[in-house]
């Protein structure tokens, strides 16, 4: 069966002290709950080996924010596969949309950063999802359909089934304005039919895909009670123990 997952994504939020303040308190939280999904979470690149001191019996799944489509040298700034592969990372986000906005990130860079990842046994979490004007012009199940070919079909069934997947509809990121369950579930379904058409439905059955955008406490239940739901990426309420701790127990 696939995972459930809950992922938060830290985005350019907190400094150190603040950091390593949350990080102590989810781990506080791993250790007085039992929880009925996985956890992780995707804090800033430069707190990522205080993540896995922290979480130093894997309590919680560290992820990095972005990875380079390049192996390694001349690239200021990046952050390599192996570098994350050499701290024992669970895996890296892939095609934020804000990547894609402000740093020209394509679907054709998310497929050798997805390829690379998997190289090195990390999970990519690849993000995807459409825009407030091609939802409303009736493009989103086109979208995303080419955003899924382009960065995940040249990878082989053994591959692809490593794959996370994170539905983020951009109109729905940071703007308190959720898909409603029934949209999220309609996307998940596409994307869930299109992998199971290429590589068939027992494949398709085990790839966990997470809803992102405005995911909140008194949301997440009802998101997370949809079949093709699995988890979901949560920004801001990834921000402060309770909220985040409270969207964990949408799969209580
Ligand atoms: P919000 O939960 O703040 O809308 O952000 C979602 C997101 O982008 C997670 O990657």
């Amino acid at each position: 069966m696939r995972k459930n997952i809950v992922a938060g994504n830290w985005k350019m939020n907190k400094n150190v002290i603040e950091a390593q303040q949350l990080m102590f308190q989810l781990l506080e939280y791993k250790k007085k709950n039992t929880t009925n999904c996985e956890v992780w979470i995707a804090p800033p690149a430069m707190y990522l080996m205080m993540a896995k001191d922290v979480f130093s019996h894997n309590e919680i799944g560290v992820l990095a924010q972005d990875m380079s489509e390049y192996e390694s040298g001349a690239y200021t700034g990046e952050i390599s596969a192996d570098m994350l592969e050499s701290i024992h990372a669970t895996g890296t986000l892939i095609g934020h949309s804000e990547r894609r906005q402000y740093h020209g990130e394509t679907d054709s860079h998310c497929n050798v950063k997805v390829k690379l990842a998997l190289d090195k046994g990390l999970t990519p979490i690849y993000c995807n999802g459409e825009t407030l004007e091609q939802r409303k012009s009736g493009q989103h199940l086109e979208v995303v359909k080419y955003q899924i070919e382009v960065a995940l079909f040249t990878l082989t069934a053994e591959e692809i089934k490593k794959v996370v997947i994170a539905y983020e509809p951009v109109w729905a990121i940071g703007t308190g304005e959720t898909a409603s369950p029934e949209q999220a579930q309609e996307i998940h379904k596409h994307i869930r039919t299109l992998i199971a058409d290429k590589y068939g439905k027992d494949i398709a059955d085990e790839i966990s895909i997470l809803y992102g955008g405005s995911v909140k406490p008194d949301n997440a239940k009802e998101i997370f009670s949809q079949p093709d739901i699995d988890g979901g990426l949560i920004g801001g309420a990834a921000l402060k123990v309770e909220d985040f701790a409270k969207i964990i127990e949408g799969f209580n």
